[in-house]
């Protein structure tokens, strides 16, 4: 598998100075984060933040989605997490595009129909957001002592900027 040599190489590497080995698997600085899997983020070095301190739930436009939730039920019992960050970014595919382009540039890609895939795209990211915070917010098993923030990331400049 030719495909993986330079990970597996620059993994060897990595390992040969490891030394968090027995490390738990609490969020060390009580955070989670909701994001993006854009390339151009970097949640824990945008935060200050390390390997071992947060918790980090990705998907196509950094939706809070089901399994949003359910990460951020079980980090808030079981990981130690006290404050959640849902971070959607500026230039992010999902708002700038609609389901529909989005169909046709992948089926480009493909060769082939992709008019069954479901794109979750966002019409309003701030709309989306305060949705989104507010789902978290309004959970059952997430308890009010929990500070969730609604934060937009300028892939531009590296601020975040607290919308709710
Ligand atoms: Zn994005």
């Amino acid at each position: 598998m030719a495909a993986f040599d330079d990970l597996i190489a620059a993994n060897r590497e990595f390992a040969a100075d490891f030394d968090l080995g027995g490390f738990d698997g609490v969020a060390h600085a009580g955070v989670a984060v909701v994001t993006c899997m854009d390339s151009r983020i970097d949640p824990l070095r945008m935060l200050g933040l390390h390997q071992g301190d947060a918790k980090i739930f990705r998907n196509p436009g950094g939706r809070v989605t089901p399994q949003a939730l359910e990460a951020l039920v079980l980090g808030v019992h079981l990981l130690g997490v006290e404050r959640i960050l849902v971070v959607p970014h500026t230039r992010c595919a999902m708002t700038t595009n609609t389901e529909a382009e989005l169909r046709d540039q992948v089926a480009a890609s493909a060769g082939q129909d992709a008019s069954w895939q479901h794109f979750d795209v966002i019409a309003d990211q701030v709309v989306a957001l305060e949705e989104d915070v507010a789902s978290v917010r309004s959970h059952p098993l997430i308890p009010k002592t929990v500070a969730v923030g609604g934060f937009v990331y300028d892939v531009d400049t590296g601020l975040l900027e607290q919308k709710f």
